[in-house]
């Protein structure tokens, strides 16, 4: 919670207690949130306790719901396929809780939508620890001592986070030619003077904009038919995702070993499993002179601008469930029942209530991103 906004919602009739040190990795020093009114609390157990709602980026741990009042409300990136326990936890705190991540994909929901809000963090760092790593320029130059071709960069996945991806290697000026699942993102990725690259394959639009999973059969031909782009490509950003799902592996190790020396792969999906065979989370590795570069949690590397936007993705949503300073949220409203997990102490989400009852795969599901 940047001070701008904590200040905001002081304006607004509650009251704000921020954690010391909160935001200080984020170059918002404390003192920053008394001037605008919030009151700063020494540990994680004083900020906590007493609150009617807490504010999160990470969904809070086991251990954290513990020292948290009974019913009180979170709003936090839950992700609850993943997180099980806090689940539990939260129910036996017969708690409310909101995750941001399953805020449905409707316009009237976009200022609250923080996984495109960080996801455009995330891609714009990813060309640029591509443009990083590289022993080329990113644009062409005409020198007195030659001409410097444009780098090729290959993107696959273009939603929100490929988009910025491209953009940026754009705006540097390297070649860029980009792959989706989605038939969708083709005008897209050319409205931002990209090339997209067509393969046999049928589209995977799943719902909400996603794609949907695909099967074992269509990876493995979409990996054959990617296989000469990604060769003849100087830097490959992978930034493909299913909701709730291990991220698709898209480039092997023996693709990696006939692209040149010196390029570089940067994997925006290590944290899920990875798009790269070989890719680490938080890791560059070197593999046949080929430089892997596994992004883990990209946002936190800009952490005042990601603060800044997810912030007001926060006050954005609170502003549907404090109204006049008190928690009133209407769960006749798609967005709030749509993000709602567990109410005051029931799993009302379909999918985690399925997860907990041991009926779904928890490798696999939840399927859809939203009830
Ligand atoms: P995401 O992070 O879940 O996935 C990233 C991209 O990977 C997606 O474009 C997906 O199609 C692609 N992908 C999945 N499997 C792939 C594969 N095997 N090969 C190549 N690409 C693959 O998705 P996202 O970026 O959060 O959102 C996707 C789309 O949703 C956006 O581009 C946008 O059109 C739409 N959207 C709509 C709203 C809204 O209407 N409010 C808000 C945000 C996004």
């Amino acid at each position: 919670m940047i001070p701008d906004v904590a200040g905001r919602l002081c304006a607004s009739g509650v009251e704000v207690v921020v954690q010391e040190g909160a935001g200080v990795l984020a170059h918002f020093p404390d003192a920053a949130y008394t001037e605008k009114g919030a009151t700063l609390r020494p540990g994680a157990g004083e900020a906590l306790s007493g609150a009617a709602l807490v504010a999160k980026v990470q969904a809070p741990t086991p251990g954290e719901i513990d020292l948290l009042p009974e019913a009180v409300t979170v709003v936090s990136f839950l992700q609850p396929g993943a997180q099980l326990d806090t689940v539990r936890a939260l129910v036996a705190r017969k708690a409310t809780a909101f995750s941001l991540d399953l805020v449905p994909r409707i316009s009237r929901a976009q200022s609250m939508d923080a996984l495109s809000s960080q996801a455009t963090v995330s891609g714009y760092l990813s060309a640029l620890a591509a443009a990083e790593r590289l022993p080329k320029f990113f644009p062409m130059f005409m020198t007195a001592a030659g001409t410097v071709p444009p780098a090729k960069v290959l993107v696959l996945g273009a939603g929100v986070a490929g988009l910025q991806a491209i953009a940026t290697a754009r705006r540097l000026g390297a070649q860029v030619r980009a792959f989706d699942v989605r038939a969708a993102a083709k005008e897209e990725v050319q409205s931002l003077g990209a090339t997209f690259v067509e393969l046999e394959l049928e589209s995977q639009e799943g719902s909400g904009g996603y794609a949907r999973v695909q099967s074992e059969e269509f990876l493995a031909r979409q990996r054959e038919l990617i296989s000469n782009e990604v060769a003849v490509s100087d830097v490959v950003i992978t930034t493909a995702a299913v909701p709730g799902r291990q991220a698709p592996v898209l480039v092997t190790t023996p693709m990696v070993e006939r692209m040149v020396e010196g390029s570089v792969i940067v994997d925006m999906a290590a944290d899920s499993g990875g798009n790269c065979e070989l890719s680490e989370p938080g890791k560059d590795i070197e593999h046949h002179g080929v430089v892997v570069c596994g992004l883990s949690n990209p946002p936190s590397a800009m952490p005042t601008h990601a603060s800044f936007l997810y912030s007001r993705n926060v006050a954005n949503f609170l502003a549907l469930i404090v109204v006049d300073g008190e928690l009133r949220p209407d769960f006749d409203d798609e967005i709030v029942v749509g993000s709602c997990v567990v109410r005051a102490g029931e799993i009302v989400h379909a999918p985690t209530a399925e997860l907990l009852s041991g009926a779904a795969d928890p490798a696999g599901a939840p399927k859809e991103p939203a009830s």
